[in-house]
């Protein structure tokens, strides 16, 4: 086996979830865009579907097609871009909600599919998607008359609990939605951890979901670990890589293992990420290649046959900050290549 092995512990997705749902009084969905952010949609929404997940998220409709097939007509499967030209079959076919977020969807929507469920984006001031208050204002009157399931918009800042953009949206969002009679949605994982008032009918917690922050108290869901494939000793002086980016201080032994970038273990973690060999952590040397990543393993007592990048010493989080990034984009950064051990149910 010369791949490197992720493993994803269904039974903490599904521990997150009820955590974070024990957190609110209302309804909570799960998102699973983007590929259950990385680790697998259709695995995530089954495992959840089974502990009682009935509402999920997706980014386009075409994610919704697997999740639709594996988990039958039960669950309501909600479209954040909306009713986009060409998905009118899809919506149709797979039963989806889209989430309208303009004029011109609402319009298709009414035209191409009437009687068919959907639900309202607002802008509250993220100035991303949704119908901002002047239009909603106009048109809201006939979008209500015609049921939406949801009326939702989104948080710019939640993963900062005292920034003033979370109670400046609250105050759009409430204004907006009022006594509409509608159920509502404006909380995801950030938003859940801001407080009751930030949960109205229905919360959307994606990355909480994944055992990554701001969900901090979360269960860790993902462990990665690579094959050491070759270990060799660099005399003092020498150099390790492409662009001779590492030079050795001392004499080391230098272990090479299989795993790069096309595995999401991105570039910028060159000569910064650091391994583990149980407890013992081991610099990451050089350029991080795309297939190939050398780690100094001198101070081991012996020669590893593995080491690991996500474990319990690192999480995804403490990774993301080493590469400058954030725990949502190394995780949807996983490759294809990996071994995948699924645990749990
Ligand atoms: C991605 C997304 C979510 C989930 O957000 P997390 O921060 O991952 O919990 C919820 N709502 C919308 C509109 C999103 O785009």
């Amino acid at each position: 086996m010369s791949t490197g092995r992720l493993t994803i512990d269904l039974d903490a997705v599904v521990a997150n979830w009820r955590a974070l749902d024990a957190m609110t009084t209302c309804k909570t969905a799960a998102v699973i865009k983007a590929n259950g952010y990385g680790l697998g949609s259709v695995t995530i929404a089954k495992a959840l579907f089974k502990a009682g997940v009935r509402q999920f998220f997706v980014a386009v409709a075409e994610e919704a097609a697997p999740i639709r097939a594996e988990l039958g007509p039960r669950p309501e499967i909600n479209v954040f871009s909306g009713h986009m030209k060409g998905d009118t079959t899809a919506i149709r076919d797979l039963n989806l909600t889209p989430m309208l977020n303009s004029v011109d969807q609402l319009t298709h929507h009414f035209e191409t599919l009437p009687g068919h469920p959907f639900g309202i984006q607002l802008d509250t001031g993220m100035n991303r998607l949704g119908l901002e208050m002047q239009e909603w204002a106009a048109i809201a009157g006939l979008a209500l008359d015609q049921n939406p399931t949801l009326v939702m918009s989104h948080l710019a800042c939640a993963d900062e609990p005292d920034h003033p953009m979370n109670p400046h949206q609250l105050e759009n969002f409430r204004m907006m939605t009022d006594g509409i009679g509608v159920p509502r949605s404006l909380a995801a994982t950030g938003g859940i951890l801001l407080g009751p008032d930030y949960h109205f009918d229905l919360t959307r917690p994606g990355i909480g979901l994944y055992g990554a922050e701001p969900f901090a108290q979360g269960s860790p869901v993902i462990e990665l670990e690579f094959p050491v494939v070759q270990i060799r000793d660099v005399a003092q002086g020498e150099v390790v890589g492409y662009g001779n980016s590492w030079q050795a201080e001392r004499a080391s032994r230098i272990a090479t293992i299989s795993g790069g970038y096309a595995d999401g273990v991105i570039r910028s973690l060159s000569d910064r990420a650091v391994f583990y060999h149980d407890k013992t952590p081991c610099k990451l040397v050089g350029r991080v290649s795309m297939d190939l990543i050398t780690v100094d393993v001198t101070d081991l007592p012996e020669d590893p046959k593995a080491l690991s990048l996500i474990c319990a010493e690192q999480s995804v989080d403490d990774l993301a900050r080493r590469a400058g990034t954030i725990g949502y984009e190394l995780l949807t950064q996983l490759g294809g290549r990996y071994t995948r051990r699924i645990y749990g149910k």
